[in-house]
Parts: C-alpha cells; sequence; structure tokens
C-alpha cells in the first residue's frame, strides 16, 4: 500500500505518486484534500473569482463524440444570441461587480465568426470603460485570429485538450482534420503565443480512460506549465455516440470523486493557477462546486446566459440551473460560496498568480 502522507510530504510528485493519489480512498483520500486545502489557502487565498458565462450560441462545426451540441446532433435546437442579447449579459456581469466575463460556444472558423467576437469583445470592454476581464472558449483558430482577439481585448482563453492521450483522443473524437490532436496541441501553443494568459482541462471518467491517463493529463498541465484549468467529469448524453459506451462507465459518484481527487492533485502540483470549479460538477452533486472550492479551486463560471436559451446549450444530462435567471444564479451562488468558507472577489479580473509571477508588468 503507498503510504499517502509520506507522498503528501514531497513536492514533486512522480507519475506513481500521482496514480496512488488518484486512487486514494476514505481517510488517504481526506488526507489529499485537507493538503491541497492548505495549499491553496496559501498560494491563492480564499478569495474565489467569478467570471459570468455567457453560452451565446451552441451551433457547431464539429462531431466531438461526447458532446449535446455536435453538428450531427439533429434533435438539439439552435441558438445564436443576438450581439445585443450579449452585450446586455456583459452589463449584468459589470452592474453585478464581476470582475470577468467567458464567451464560451460551439466551434466556426470564418471570417464573419472572427469579425463578429472582434466586435463583441470591442463591445464589451466600451461598456465596462476596459473594466471587466473577457476570457474566450471557442476552440481552434488560426494563430492570426487568435492575435486579433487577443488585441481586441481578449486576455484569457480555454481549450480543453480533453485528454492528452492521443489514443483516447480518437475513441472520442472522429479520427479527421477537423479533429486533430496535434493542432489542439498546436493552438495551445498559439494562444500562448499570441499573449493570451492559457487555461486547458479534460474530462474525467471518460469510456476506456484509465488512471494513468489522467495522471498523465496532471504532467501534461506541468509540462505545458498553464496559468489555468477547467475539468470536471464526463457526464453521457443520450443524442451522442459514446451513449453507446455508457456501461463501461463508472457511477457517476465515482467520477465525481475522482474529479474532486484531481482537482486537489493539480493543486498540489501547480500551487499558484487558477481551477475552475466546473458547473459538471454540480450536476453530479448539488453541492458540488463548492465542495471543489473547499479542496482546490478558486473559480466560479456563474451562468449568465439568457434564461431562455440555457436548456438549449445541453452538453450532457441533467445541466444545472437551466430553468433560472442570472440575477437567481447570483443570489444563490454568493450564499454557495460563503458557505464553502471563501470570500469573493468582486471588481477584480482574478489572473493568477502563477501568470502574474511570469508577468510582473501585467495588472
Ligand atoms: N467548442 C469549444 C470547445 O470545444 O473547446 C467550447 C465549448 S465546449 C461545449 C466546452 C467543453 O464542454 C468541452 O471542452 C468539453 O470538455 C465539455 N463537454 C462537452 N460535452 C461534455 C460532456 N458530455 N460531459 C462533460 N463535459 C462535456
Ligand atoms: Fe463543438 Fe466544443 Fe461540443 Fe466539440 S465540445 S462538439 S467543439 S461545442
Amino acid at each position: 500500500m503507498p503510504d499517502v502522507a509520506a507522498i503528501l510530504n514531497n513536492d514533486n510528485l512522480s507519475r506513481e505518486d500521482i496514480i496512488a493519489l488518484l486512487s486514494s480512498q476514505q481517510e488517504d483520500r481526506n488526507k489529499l484534500f485537507a493538503r491541497a486545502a492548505e495549499i491553496k489557502t496559501q498560494f491563492v487565498g480564499d478569495i474565489v473569482y467569478f467570471r459570468g458565462l455567457i453560452e451565446f450560441s451552441n451551433i457547431c462545426a464539429k462531431n466531438c463524440f461526447y458532446c449535446g451540441i455536435r453538428k450531427d446532433n439533429r434533435l438539439a435546437n439552435r441558438y445564436n444570441l443576438t450581439d445585443e442579447e450579449i452585450l446586455n449579459a456583459a452589463r449584468f456581469a459589470y452592474d453585478s461587480n464581476y470582475g470577468s466575463v467567458v464567451l464560451q460556444g460551439g466551434e466556426l472558423e470564418s471570417p464573419a465568426f472572427t469579425a463578429r467576437i472582434e466586435r463583441l469583445l470591442k463591445g464589451i470592454k466600451d461598456i465596462s470603460g476596459g473594466k471587466l476581464g473577457i476570457t474566450l472558449s471557442v476552440g481552434e483558430q488560426s494563430p492570426e485570429v487568435y492575435r486579433r482577439w487577443y488585441e481586441a481585448g481578449a486576455h484569457r482563453y480555454l481549450l480543453r485538450i480533453e485528454t492528452s492521450n492521443p489514443d483516447l483522443y480518437y475513441r472520442i473524437h472522429p479520427n479527421d482534420e477537423k479533429h486533430s490532436f496535434e493542432r489542439r496541441i498546436k493552438a495551445l501553443y498559439d494562444l500562448r503565443e499570441a499573449g493570451f494568459q492559457v487555461g486547458t482541462g479534460v474530462m474525467i471518467g471518460l469510456p476506456f480512460q484509465t488512471t494513468a491517463d489522467l495522471a498523465d493529463d496532471l504532467i501534461f498541465m506541468k509540462d505545458l506549465d498553464i496559468d489555468m484549468c477547467g475539468m470536471g467529469p464526463y457526464i453521457e448524453h443520450a443524442d451522442t455516440p459514446l451513449w453507446e459506451f455508457r456501461d463501461r462507465l463508472l457511477p457517476l459518484e465515482e467520477r465525481f470523486n475522482l474529479a474532486l481527487k484531481m482537482i486537489a492533485v493539480l493543486r498540489i502540483m501547480m500551487k499558484d493557477i487558477n481551477i475552475a470549479s466546473a458547473t459538471a460538477l454540480q450536476a453530479i452533486d448539488p453541492i458540488g462546486r463548492e465542495k471543489a472550492l473547499k479542496i482546490g479551486a478558486n473559480i466560479i463560471m456563474p451562468n449568465i446566459t439568457p434564461g431562455a436559451y440555457r436548456n438549449d446549450y445541453k452538453l450532457y444530462e441533467n445541466k444545472p440551473c437551466t430553468d433560472e435567471e442570472a440575477a437567481d444564479c447570483k443570489n444563490c451562488l454568493e450564499a454557495r460560496v460563503h458557505m464553502s468558507g471563501n470570500k469573493i472577489g468582486y471588481d477584480e479580473w482574478g489572473d493568477s498568480p502563477h501568470f502574474r509571477e511570469k508577468h510582473p508588468g501585467s495588472l
């Protein structure tokens, strides 16, 4: 039996150590969580930053096998918010003193899409006098497009690698030029080159995924020297190809526990990065996101998409809060963050100390 207490006393975790921590149960798992919580308080403090999440469109040109809004899902009800609706949502975030917004949507590549995002970025900067921080999450684009969006005002970008194992990658994506593992990796480097704070992450509990894969995912993030991470449990969706493999999945509760352990181990490995508490955690456990805030996460993304559209951004079953409006979300989240023993960092961008350290001149 590996000695978890001894592993936790060591700052440099080997692949075997990581696997042991991800496999820990009960007492050992509690020790892991306690150590991660301690490191979080020491290196990023007890402040949780809000990123108002605007899921602006579910129109996507890709066909990831796990995702409910994949192109070939004819049952998805497609929508695309108007510019005005997006700017109103950003105004809500600004008026509510959220420091930042996230623009997330399906992946499209076209001059019109590039120009639209550019216009929206400038619009969001205008309505907030430059004060709202902006994270983008709209997939793989050319280096030139990333540069344009960075110049237009976005400064963080989330692009999950989904899994760092190329074989597994091609079991959960079609193997074609639109779904290239190499291109996704390259995009992460292009984002950094363009100036972005780079975030990545993976899904946890995928069919065919092993604990060693997950350990490799964490090592991948450390080697890439990411500034932020968003990772959460994989949750099956009936209208997707991966549904066929649902019998191979870990029970939801185990996927949830594994996701918490991934967050805790990453906090130990990368002490001063930003780690988001993923919405998918709440789809499994009503207080799942608060549990993640207690043991290592420091970012939460309240959904501020207008209520009428929320039900249609259905990546997986049981997506939480789809029947709420942004204001309900705000009240509920404030209470939940306090319940988790943290404070809210209003009106701040909340960049990771990790990024600030590398770029001393930044805000
Ligand atoms: N289209 C962009 C992209 O893929 O990078 C951004 C939007 S995409 C919906 C955001 C994330 O949702 C993906 O990176 C993926 O990890 C997650 N996701 C999609 N389907 C999921 C599922 N069934 N369970 C959990 N997460 C899922
Ligand atoms: Fe499209 Fe992103 Fe869903 Fe893949 S995960 S189908 S790129 S929205």
